[in-house]
């Protein structure tokens, strides 16, 4: 394809890529297709011979676009929402032009500087403590990851090396001898990382990747599935008589299943109880729920973080308006990085790195080479301005609570489960017997939810004729034995109109499923 090609094809996408945007919400939300639907439509071998662009993209509409879940449709309120924004993609195009797999500053000293910055940027925008900030006394900053996962995987096993070789330093052992190094692997069977039971996957996933011990925290409806100073007490010393070494752990602000956000204060009070509690490796995910942040009346949050906190992580192609990916991670002190995950052979070696003037992020992350992603968030905090973004947020917590209102308003169909938080709603169907909440305070929230094996069964028919008629797509969870239903609406095209239908989409099916 030469420039010319290009100039003509790129100016197809983009007509192309407007004329979707525009259709989203004419289109069904989930696809009518059948698993293995693409496989006779697509030559089984690679083609011989050059194709037109015209060819190709006729391809997308026909093949692609059938097979396609529409994340920006307005009906789409299942999962978390995953946002992309005009100038999030035209960031995305520079940084296929600019194509700097930036391992270090002097691949493409732009790529590593406007990351610097950009997570400075951020980190005031969120109101995080001085301490994550680049130019902090403490040596703190920001990298972008690829994804949450991610993010949890590289401090886990920073955590890892800072606890095995912190120990084997305190007990006199030479660095580089064969006894510091036996006592270093003799240390991580030992290791547990953390989490309550509602945290995402990615923690048990990123212990699995670490090499070490998981353990999950129960958590109840009573504290709204969030964990409190107390439940990590008693798991701390249980592994103390266990003989068991903790030495990370994640804390929730907004958990997958419902938002619920873990006591920090109390927790990092309970952590302090104990010099070797002291010493475990504090991670927030705020995946989602982070973002909020960005709201000056949410940023209260934060100030907890200013102490006992070593790292933060918030994904911004959740609900930040720029497209996947861009996880943006924080931490305290940069050395917790950069002191376990720097493996520099020759090649990599250049004058200004050596200098230590310069970041290479690289040894603040797991892959060597990544994407220029700080092009898409600079481009996306200018065209919306801080002012755009409050906006944004303040509207899907907006819907949020006005879709938890009409749900508290069919008291008779439905039970909240937990409070309703940050846009997201986790409710279940009653199924005749199970009025206690209602007999309470009408809507049966948090605690007042027992379990219930027929609001179970109805509310799994409700949630899966829902999905399977595809006007809205939803998502639904098991919490503390009870199975519900999670609604979300926080992506760039929602609206009250179709929060409004999906709530009397919910009210027909589960009428019709209780009638049954
Ligand atoms: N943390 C939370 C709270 C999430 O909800 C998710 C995904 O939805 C993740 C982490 C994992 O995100 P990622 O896909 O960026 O790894």
């Amino acid at each position: 394809m030469d420039s010319d090609q290009f100039r003509t094809a790129a100016h197809a996408a983009i007509d192309d890529i407007i004329g979707y945007f525009d259709n989203i919400p004419n289109q069904r939300v989930l696809p009518t297709i059948e698993p293995g639907y693409l496989r006779p439509q697509i030559p089984s071998s690679p083609p011989q011979d050059p194709e037109s662009w015209a060819s190709i993209q006729e391809d997308i509409d026909s093949k692609i676009k059938p097979g396609l879940t529409q994340w920006q449709s307005p009906n789409f309120m299942a999962f978390f929402p995953a946002t992309v924004t005009y100038p999030s993609i035209l960031g995305e195009m520079y940084s296929a032009a600019f194509n700097a797999p930036a391992f270090n500053w002097l691949c493409s000293p732009a790529c590593t500087e406007l990351e610097t910055v950009i997570m400075d940027w951020m980190a005031q925008a969120l109101g995080l403590p001085e301490c994550f900030l680049s130019t902090s006394e403490n040596k703190g900053g920001g990298v972008i990851q690829m994804s949450a996962s991610d993010a949890v995987a590289t401090v886990m096993i920073a955590a890892r090396e800072r606890w095995v070789h912190g120990q084997a330093k305190s007990e006199g052992l030479k660095e580089g001898s064969a006894e510091y190094e036996d006592r270093v692997m003799d240390l991580r069977p030992r290791l547990v990382a953390l989490s309550s039971s509602q945290a995402h996957s990615s923690t048990a996933k990123a212990a699995l990747l670490a090499g070490t011990r998981y353990r999950s925290i129960a958590v109840s409806l009573d504290n709204d599935m969030s964990l409190t100073g107390a439940e990590l007490r008693g798991m701390l010393e249980k592994l103390d008589e266990d003989k068991l070494t903790p030495y990370f752990i994640t804390l929730c602000f907004g958990s997958t299943n419902s938002c619920a956000v873990d006591r920090f204060n109390e927790i990092i009070a309970v952590l302090k109880e104990k010099p070797h509690w002291q010493r475990i490796w504090v991670h927030i995910d705020a995946a989602y729920a982070g973002a909020a942040l960005i709201a000056d009346e949410w940023q209260y949050i934060a100030k907890d973080f200013a102490e006992g906190v070593d790292s933060f992580n918030l994904n911004m192609h959740k609900w930040l308006l720029v497209n996947f990916d861009a996880s943006l991670l924080y931490v305290r002190n940069r050395h917790d990085l950069t002191d376990f995950l720097d493996i520099t052979p020759a090649y990599l070696r250049n004058p200004f790195s050596e200098s230590g003037q310069v970041i290479d992020y690289r040894n603040w992350s797991i892959p060597l080479g990544r994407r220029f992603r700080a092009l898409k968030i600079w481009f996306v905090m200018r065209s919306y301005g801080l002012t755009g973004l409050k906006e944004f947020v303040r509207k899907g917590i907006t819907l949020g609570n006005t879709f938890a209102d009409l749900i508290r308003s069919r008291g008779d169909l439905f039970e909240i489960v937990t409070k309703p938080a940050f846009g997201l709603t986790v409710f279940r169907v009653r199924a005749g017997s199970n009025t206690n909440g209602a007999l309470v305070n009408g809507s049966g929230e948090g605690a007042l939810v027992q379990p219930d094996e027929k609001a179970d069964a109805v509310t799994k028919e409700v949630y899966e004729t829902i999905n399977a008629r595809g006007e809205i797509f939803i998502t639904s969870t098991v919490m503390a034995g009870i199975y519900a239903i999670r609604v979300v609406s926080a992506n760039e095209r929602a609206e009250e109109k179709f929060i409004c239908r999906a709530f009397e989409v919910l009210v027909q099916t589960a009428e019709e499923v209780l009638r049954k």
